[in-house]
């Protein structure tokens, strides 16, 4: 089972530097996979909040703004060498704090390697344009930075929703104050360092560990706050927008999802079962994207269920840091009985559970782990197919043919992605242009892609990430108008 870490005790990281939170107040970082103490991280409150955004405003109003685009290009490459280099280092962190498999881990952090790669080549290549208008004018538009961002985000994938939060944010020229969900703050500590050690300038990127319901809460009401970025559950999302109307604040969301993998009769059936399998579970189903929804051909139904169960039951629970693991933990003992809970409501409202619903012994049984859970014979009015259960549970759905299985894609509060798996390249397209999410993958459970948008339609929320209009989420649009006549412009003839 998993190594402890040296139990290190971490501070808040503000203007370049680790310093104690003024309450003093620590709390305990859990480890999912064991329920062990790994390390204790300091709470901040109001006040550090306070001179967090200070350090941001200061360090926005002094060069990091004007910095020409091709340095803070350099510095952005150059965190991206350094997490290259401390990758094995920072899995290992990410693995202890989240119970996610090592291989996983790794996979996001030459994820955000890329992201960060992305975002110093685009910002070089971040324009604004000339507008044709009327004779004797040049019309122009620049785009400048917001100024100070705070972002907030989930305990799912700690340092992946950092670096899509950081890396566009602050190659555009902006400082952030980052917020990192109570469970997991480690990694996104250590990258305010590692952005420090690549040439932000102090301040650039402060980590502010502590509750969201206070701090969080407090950050996207201050008027030294532009622009507030969010990822997490939809109803914490509302809560946020809320709270920035008073200030105007610029506000993207990223929030929940029930996506669909939707398996047409013509499919390549061992192919969709191993992408939905995929798509489902893994980061065991704690993903926003995950395809918790399986709507398949009622005559390709039999197959598919059989073989799809089959793959389940095989998944290897375990140890998150050996490489064979393919599901690692749940992220904590509360988060583990919501998702039981929902089992029992499925087989109340009459789903059959084919495989999993229950936790493995032995040595697991101190971690959060539960067994990857089909739930079969779902209508898609049941809760388990309109509610958020973000754990290793599918359920399954039958339709009849095309429209049918838009309507039921269509039928939930969320629009994030989905998946359609189908040989008839014609329906894949009317499929994807037809379904009301932010992303649609044919023939695969992947839709993330650094240069992909990334986002939700509906309930999932709006403003997209990992993309090049993420950058127009991250600036602002001036427009400049000059006169180059002659004659002075003199409408009221005075
Ligand atoms: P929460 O919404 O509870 O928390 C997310 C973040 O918001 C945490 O940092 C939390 O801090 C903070 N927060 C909580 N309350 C407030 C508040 N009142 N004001 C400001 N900030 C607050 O979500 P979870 O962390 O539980 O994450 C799981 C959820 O996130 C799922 O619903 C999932 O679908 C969604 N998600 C969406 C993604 C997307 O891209 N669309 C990606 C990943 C997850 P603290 O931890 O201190 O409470």
């Amino acid at each position: 089972m998993a190594l402890a870490l040296d139990k290190k005790t971490y501070d808040l990281f503000i203007n370049g530097e680790f310093v104690k939170p003024q309450s003093e107040k620590y709390i305990p970082v859990i480890n999912p996979a064991t329920n062990e103490e790994i390390a204790q991280v300091a709470a901040a409150g109001i006040h550090d909040a306070d001179a967090a955004v200070a350090a941001a405003r200061a360090a926005y109003a002094g060069k990091w703004a004007t910095m020409p685009p091709a340095r803070r290009a350099r510095v952005l490459f150059k965190i991206a060498n350094i997490l290259t280099e401390r990758t094995e280092e920072l899995a290992h962190i990410e693995v202890l704090n989240t119970g996610k498999t090592i291989a996983g881990a790794k996979g996001e952090i030459g994820q955000i390697i890329e992201l960060f790669e992305f975002y110093g080549g685009a910002v070089t290549k971040l324009t604004g344009s000339t507008v044709p208008s009327i004779p004797n004018y040049f019309n122009y538009t620049l785009k400048e930075s917001l100024g100070v961002c705070a972002q907030i985000i989930p305990w799912n994938y700690p340092l992946l929703m950092a670096g899509w939060k950081v890396a566009p944010a602050i190659a555009a020229g902006n400082t952030v104050i980052l917020k990192p969900a109570s469970p997991t703050p480690l990694t996104a500590l250590i990258l305010g360092q590692i952005c420090l050690e690549a040439g932000c300038l102090p301040g650039v990127v402060n980590v502010l560990p502590g509750p969201g319901a206070t701090i969080g809460a407090h950050l996207a009401q201050h008027p030294g706050v532009d622009k507030i970025a969010f990822t997490g559950e939809t109803r914490t999302g509302a809560t946020i927008m809320e709270l920035a109307s008073a200030t105007i604040k610029r506000v993207t969301l990223e929030l929940g999802g029930k996506s669909p993998s939707v398996i047409f009769d013509d499919a390549d059936i061992d192919a969709a079962v191993a992408g939905a399998v995929y798509g489902i579970f893994h980061n065991a189903g704690q993903s926003c994207d995950a395809r918790s929804r399986l709507l398949v051909h009622e005559r390709v139904y039999d197959a598919f269920i059989a073989k799809f169960v089959e793959k389940a039951k095989s998944l290897r629970v375990g140890d998150p840091l050996d490489p064979k693991t393919q599901v690692g933990a749940i992220i904590s003992r509360a988060q583990l009985e919501k998702i039981e809970g929902y089992v029992g409501i499925g087989a109340q409202e009459g789903a059959r559970v084919a495989c999993g619903g229950t936790r493995p012994d032995g040595a697991l049984s101190k971690g959060n782990f539960l067994f990857p859970t089909v739930l079969d014979n779902v209508r898609n009015d049941m809760r388990v197919a309109q509610e958020e259960i973000f754990g290793p549970v599918a359920v399954v759905t039958t339709f009849a043919d095309e429209a049918e299985a838009i309507r039921l894609a269509n039928d939930s509060v969320y629009g994030l992605a989905a998946s359609v798996w189908t040989q008839n390249a014609g329906r894949a397209i009317r499929l994807a242009h037809a379904i009301r999410a932010g992303g649609v993958a044919i023939n695969t459970p992947f839709s993330i892609h650094p240069g992909m948008p990334f986002g939700g339609y509906k309930q999932s929320g709006f403003g997209r990430e990992l993309a090049m209009q993420t950058l127009d989420l991250y600036t602002e649009t001036k427009g400049v108008v000059m006169y180059t006549g002659t004659k002075p412009v003199n409408p009221l003839g005075v």
